[in-house]
């Protein structure tokens, strides 16, 4: 048989994540005690009033389709939060409602983003940015932030990668897998940037809800002189510990929304009925939320306390999001060989910094939506495996 595969999905790369998860299925099949820390899954159940709200949608009959944006009072919702939470001026016609952030990442890369064009990525990055702009195409530009400097971005990082074909940057803040989180600085620096040079932003924003510490999420599609160029990424996945409802959603221009919605019209035709309805009380979950972010806020403690008294490992503390993503100085020893040697040697599942590309060398990346005992156990096994 020849070869089907379109070379657009030859260039797409597989989930480095996914591959890890089944190697560690693999091993708890052979009856091996696997601690997994490679999933990036809330380990919360979804509030009340969300499941609630569904079953009556289900009730009610809201099970057929909407309009492929999303139905009408949940876009209200989304701008009344957008405008409220993040300042940004949104409207209901730059709203579309999508089955979680990555189909809306996915469109809008694909819908903007054309061979010949490139897109700047700073890393180390979430893995499916890369794959949806070779997917679409265009050519990857890695902007590797460094480990030593806090993974800071600079303008100077930005102007050594631009070019005339720089179309689009990538932003995500707080940052999966860093845990960063922009300054007002990095912000203002970066807006200054794509103005400057005539380029799209697309900011992920998922992690917004989980942030440590008293800094402050701050969104570009507040800032009035970039706001028509950029497009903010959200949805419930992580704030709402709702990643199977699969509900997110781009907020853009309308000008820019009209083309993605083609797209949205074309595959998936809307999200579904009854996940959207019940996500309109999600919005007001806001004590939930914070109960969970101050449970992961100990746990993020718990991690880095333990491994950072662990004299080869340097583990930052995670500004945002939820996951360690630290350095470790043994025998020389790669990410990927580090990730092999932990999983091989004490049965811990991580994922190689070097899963997320330029700047994850040496580093390992530990999610701490995990229940405490395991954290706990993680840190005697990595204590006794790297003393
Ligand atoms: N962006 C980032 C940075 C993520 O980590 C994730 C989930 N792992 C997503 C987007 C997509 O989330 P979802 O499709 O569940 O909304």
């Amino acid at each position: 048989m020849r070869d089907f595969e379109a070379s657009r999905m030859k260039r797409a790369g597989g989930s480095p994540t996914v591959a890890l998860n089944a190697k560690g299925i693999r091993m708890r099949e052979e009856g091996i005690d696997i601690l997994s820390f490679a999933a990036g899954e809330p380990d919360f159940d979804t509030p009340g009033s969300v499941k609630t709200a569904g079953i009556e949608a289900i009730k009610r009959n809201e099970t057929h389709y909407t309009s492929a944006a999303g139905i009408m009072p949940l876009r209200r919702r989304i701008v009344r939060k957008l405008r409220e939470e993040n300042g940004i001026q949104a409207e209901e016609d730059g709203i579309i409602v999508t089955p979680g952030a990555k189909p809306a990442l996915y469109q809008a890369m694909m819908c903007f983003l054309e061979e010949g064009d490139e897109c700047m990525v700073l890393t180390p990055a979430y893995p499916s940015y890369r794959s949806g702009i070779l997917m679409a195409g265009a050519t990857y530009v890695p902007v590797p932030l460094r480990f030593e400097d806090g993974f800071r971005v600079t303008r100077k990082l930005l102007e050594e990668k631009v070019s005339s074909r720089s179309k689009m940057l990538i932003v995500c803040s707080p940052c999966n897998p860093t845990g960063r989180v922009l300054t007002e600085e990095e912000v203002r620096d970066i807006a200054a940037f794509v103005l400057e040079h005539d380029m799209l932003l697309i900011s992920d924003e998922i992690y917004e809800k989980l942030i440590y510490d008293g800094r402050r999420h701050l969104s570009f599609g507040a800032i009035p002189e970039i706001r028509d160029r950029v497009i903010t990424l959200n949805g419930l996945s992580k704030s709402a510990a709702m990643t199977g409802w699969r509900i997110g959603y781009s907020a853009s221009s309308p000008e820019l929304a009209r083309v993605m919605l083609k797209l949205q019209q074309n595959t998936v035709n809307c999200t579904a009925s009854f996940t959207q309805w019940a996500a309109i009380p999600a919005f007001d979950c806001l004590d939930e939320m914070e109960k969970m972010r101050l449970s992961y806020l100990e746990r993020r403690n718990l991690i880095c306390d333990g491994l950072n008294a662990i004299p080869a490992i340097t583990c930052p503390r995670a500004e945002g999001a939820f996951y360690a993503f630290f350095r470790i100085d043994y025998k020389g020893m790669s990410s990927e060989e580090l990730a092999d040697y932990i999983l091989e040697k004490e049965s811990i599942l991580v994922v190689p910094g070097t899963a997320f590309g330029e700047g994850g060398e040496r580093c390992i990346r530990m999610s701490f939506a995990t229940d405490s005992v395991s954290l706990k156990e993680a840190v005697v096994r990595m204590q006794r495996l790297f003393a």
